[in-house]
């Protein structure tokens, strides 16, 4: 049996109709953010790009202990660990993250590398702005990512506090680099005296 044709509004109507969801839709909140004018403000706890983060005196907390990069699910991280020396110390202990790298072309940000850090010196910041046309430019080195210089705080390497060990440092007994601290010259990362005398940074 043929079916009974449905019934159809006049041809007029079909544009009216269209005109009034377009005219519903132009009360209606608009969801288009205006990025990136007005950056959205992220969650408090937004896993974005890493932070190596410093002792109250500027010393570096990575100890270059590797469980960050085994921990990582994309193989996203490299890092070569070597020792402190008196003349040249970048972490209280005895190890310091020499070669620190991330390549945010790998990483998912999952967060499993600084639950693994066992020195709390690699956290996630807030920001996500990590997009590149260069994938050369997606590997973070550790001079990107190390936590800047705050007050009271002097750039290392340099000596640790006089009269105080490793463990004073994770006791929270340090809260600043001690009166009349200075940095030390990176010899291990090719810097020269004189190029410290004219404040070139490593
Ligand atoms: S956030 Fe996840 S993927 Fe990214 S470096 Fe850390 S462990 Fe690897
Ligand atoms: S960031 Fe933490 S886990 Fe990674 S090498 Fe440094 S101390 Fe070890």
């Amino acid at each position: 049996m043929a079916e009974e044709p449905k019934e159809t509004k006049p041809g007029f109507q079909n544009p009216v109709a269209g005109f009034g969801v377009t005219f519903k839709a132009m009360f209606k909140k608009r969801l288009t953010e205006q990025y990136p004018e007005q950056k959205k403000t992220t969650a408090p706890r937004f896993h974005g790009r890493h932070q190596l983060n410093r002792h109250p005196d500027g010393l570096e907390k990575c100890v270059g202990c590797e469980l960050c990069a085994w921990a990582c699910p994309a193989d996203a991280i490299y890092v070569e660990g070597a020792d402190n020396t008196d003349e040249e110390r970048y972490s209280p202990g005895e190890r310091y993250g020499r070669v620190y790298q991330i390549n945010y072309a790998r990483c998912i940000l999952c967060g499993l590398c600084i639950e693994a850090c066992p020195t709390r010196a690699l956290t996630m910041t807030n920001e996500f702005e990590l997009a590149d046309s260069s994938r050369a430019n997606l590997i973070y080195t550790k001079e990107q990512l190390l936590a800047g210089l705050e007050e009271g705080m002097v750039d290392s390497p340099h000596s640790i506090f006089p009269g105080t060990d490793e463990q004073d440092y994770y006791r929270g007994l340090v809260t600043e680099a001690a009166p009349g601290t200075v940095r030390q010259v990176a010899v291990s990362k090719g810097e020269k005296p004189e190029d410290q005398d004219q404040g070139v940074d490593a």
